[in-house]
């Protein structure tokens, strides 16, 4: 079967359409294939095959970054989390250097911090072995980007699985992504 090339991307960006004409987009080809599985289960679909078909679409129209494998390597969950939240990490601290991002206040913080703990989504991404200097240098980089503020305590350790983002410097964010599959709860659910 076609696989993708690690490190290549494809022309037009990371796109699935599904059999039923829903597209669907994404900034890497792990977050893809996670929202066709997400929306295969939700629809009731065989999401089984969601990584194959991902994959082969992008092949059918790049197939000159993709190549021939066995079988596709499952990506490991808890290192996809963690670039995740090393991305985001970067992106806060260019908004706090060029004073693109504000904060909400302690209450609000507080109040968000709750309802993440409540949440499904919120996983633990640094109780892991992987790269412990990396995790570091990511809490690092998170400690100056939140300044005048410090981490949530109450989140040290916990990322959102949907958004991808350490929670205890993205309780204090005024500019954050809307998550239209969190749950009603979430204070990152767009309003209707
Ligand atoms: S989905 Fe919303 S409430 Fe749940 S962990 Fe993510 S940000 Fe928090």
């Amino acid at each position: 079967m076609q696989a993708l090339k690690d490190g290549f991307y494809p022309p037009g960006g990371y796109r699935f359409t599904e059999t039923d004409g829903t597209p669907f987009e994404a900034s890497d080809v792990t977050s893809l294939v996670n929202k066709v599985w997400g929306y295969r289960r939700r629809a009731g679909l065989d999401a089984t095959a969601a990584q194959r078909d991902v994959h082969a679409q992008l092949c059918t129209r790049s197939p000159g970054i993709c190549q021939e494998v066995g079988e596709l390597k499952r990506p490991e969950p808890d290192k996809v989390l963690q670039g995740r939240v090393a991305v985001r990490a970067a992106s806060l601290l260019d908004g706090r250097m060029s004073k693109a991002y504000r904060f909400v206040d302690r209450p609000e913080a507080d109040a968000r911090a709750r309802i993440c703990k409540g949440c499904k989504f919120c996983v633990d991404w640094n109780s892991g072995d992987s790269c412990p200097p990396c995790k570091k240098n990511i809490l690092e980089i998170l400690t100056v980007a939140v300044k005048p503020e410090a981490l949530h305590e109450g989140m040290l350790g916990k990322a959102c699985r949907l958004g991808g983002e350490d929670l205890s410097a993205e309780v204090w964010t005024k500019e954050h992504k809307l998550l239209e599959e969190a749950p009603n709860t979430c204070w990152r659910k767009p309003q209707p």
